[in-house]
């Protein structure tokens, strides 16, 4: 439109702010994409893809344990942290440059600044000063580490972005919180030799995640050498002697460790965003108000990804951003669809769960048949490893719809993915009884549970 320096103003280079820009240049809409730390945002750069290549290294002390169940010998093993972190940061920059060029090709110009809203059509880049205009501004500025200042001490805790910045690995860490990062991190730093005590204020790991989930894990990592502290919280922090911290706790224990890691949650990135100037409302925490299309009241703003902390994933994100640009660009208004989301969880074992565990479901419907194998790996045969997988479908008895289908063990993301495809099909029990299954395999135990293991009437096992 004319008038206006840009159709679209983006701010925030990350999964979201990155899939709009694109899209909407390569309609041939003038865009402008503001990023003030590095393009490809927190998944890319310090999130889901460097975890996930920390996951990996931190499994392999165990797969040099379980080769000699299978002849092999293996000599000892030491850990470079330093050749790690390089070749993970060689990575994350490759991807980097990749987001970089993407944008580039779709031809959206790329800002390399701070960008702050000055009023619903103007912007103001922070590193020059410039105040620009757009018809359109998208606000996905993602979400920050929660850095509790309440603590006594948190200024000597790391957050998640520092664990990626660890010049050498501590001998031992403490991390605060219950949610998967907190998990995720805690199974990491120990598969890498680190001594690791996680404390959680809930009763146990993983809130609304199935109980069967929360609770075989929760076994897993005690059993591998993760303490597990639950009901207590850390009070404050504090430095010992000779590069120690200790983490004193509501309950009376004085935790001693090298590193003390806060897993807190994430806060939606919209402090001194300029919200209040362009008339933007925010919710309780800060997170932008959306309506179903994400537009905000002020109706040539929107706002998508984790700032709006509807469901803070990466995918969802994606998907948001896809269908902004229908609703906007192609005159098709989508609603993002957040029914239904496969997610997993890299510990180890691995999380991968969709639809509802046993306890939302039993809320929503008054039969229900659960199906739940627990048994131990064939892998587990030779190498000895005392390690068992669960698999879970929750399946609602009148309709025989699988409302909830929950894999705790090796592989259970990608499982996941595929029981995610089923679940939005509206798959029924009766077609994993008629699928044939892929053996020998883990995953075949999911379509051999043919009697349920027990039933729950109204929320009551029968
Ligand atoms: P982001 O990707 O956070 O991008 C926002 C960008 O905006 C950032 O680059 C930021 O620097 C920039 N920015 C902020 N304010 C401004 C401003 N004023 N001006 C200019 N730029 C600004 N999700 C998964 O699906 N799977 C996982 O396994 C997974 N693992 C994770 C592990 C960790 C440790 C963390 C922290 C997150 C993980 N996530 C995972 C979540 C995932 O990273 C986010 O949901 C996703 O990145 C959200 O995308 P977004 O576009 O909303 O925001």
């Amino acid at each position: 439109m004319p008038g206006f320096d840009y159709d679209l103003f983006v701010i925030g280079g990350g999964s979201g702010g990155v899939r709009a820009a694109r899209l909407a240049a390569s309609l041939g809409k003038r865009v402008a994409i503001a990023e003030e730390y590095r393009f490809g945002g927190t998944c890319v750069i310090r999130g889901c893809v460097p975890k996930k290549l920390l996951v990996y290294a931190s499994q392999y002390q165990e797969h040099f344990e379980d080769a000699a169940g299978f002849g092999w010998d293996v000599g000892p093993a030491r850990l470079d942290w330093p050749r790690l972190t390089a070749a993970r940061n060689a990575e994350v920059s490759r991807l980097e440059s990749l987001y970089r060029k993407g944008l580039d090709a779709s031809g959206a110009e790329r800002i390399e600044s701070r960008a702050e809203l000055l009023g619903p059509h103007e912007v103001r880049i922070v590193a020059d000063g410039r105040v620009v205009t757009a018809e359109r501004i998208l606000v996905a500025t993602g979400a920050a580490p929660n850095r509790h200042p309440a603590l006594p001490g948190h200024a000597l805790c790391i957050s998640s972005n520092e664990a990626f910045e660890l010049e050498t690995l501590p001998a031992s860490m403490v991390i605060l919180g219950g949610g998967y990062i907190a998990v995720e991190f805690a199974n990491i730093f120990h598969g890498l030799g680190v001594e690791v005590t996680l404390v959680y204020r809930g009763k146990e790991i993983l809130s609304r995640f199935d109980h069967d989930l929360r609770a075989g894990l929760h076994k897993a990592m005690q059993d591998k050498g993760i303490t597990v502290l639950l009901s207590d919280v850390v009070e404050e922090v504090s430095r010992a002697d000779e590069g120690q911290l200790q983490a004193r706790t509501l309950h009376g224990r004085t935790l001693t460790a090298e590193v003390v890691m806060l897993a807190l949650g994430r806060e939606p990135n919209t402090a001194g965003l300029g919200l209040e100037a362009a008339g933007v409302d925010v919710d309780e925490r800060g997170a932008i108000r959306v309506d179903g299309l994400s537009q905000t009241g002020v109706p040539s703003i929107y706002a998508l990804g984790d700032v709006t902390d509807r469901v803070q994933l990466t995918p969802v994100a994606i998907h948001e951003a896809m269908c902004f640009i229908e609703t906007v660009y192609r005159g098709n208004p989508t609603s993002p669809d957040h029914d239904l989301i496969p997610t997993a969880v890299f510990s180890q074992p691995e999380i991968g769960t969709v639809g509802l565990s046993e306890e939302a479901a039993a809320e929503r419907f008054s039969e229900l048949e659960i199906y739940r194998a627990q048994f131990r790996p064939m892998k587990a045969t030779l190498s000895g490893r005392p390690e068992t997988m669960l698999m879970k479908l929750v399946v609602d008895a009148a309709s025989r719809r699988v409302v909830g289908a929950h894999v705790l063990g090796h592989d259970a993301g990608e499982m996941a993915q595929l029981l995610g495809i089923a679940l939005k099909a509206g798959v029924r029990k009766d077609d994993f009884d008629r699928t044939m299954a892929v053996h020998p395999t883990a995953a075949e135990e999911l379509v051999t549970m043919y009697s349920p293991s027990y039933r729950l009437r109204n929320g009551q096992r029968v």
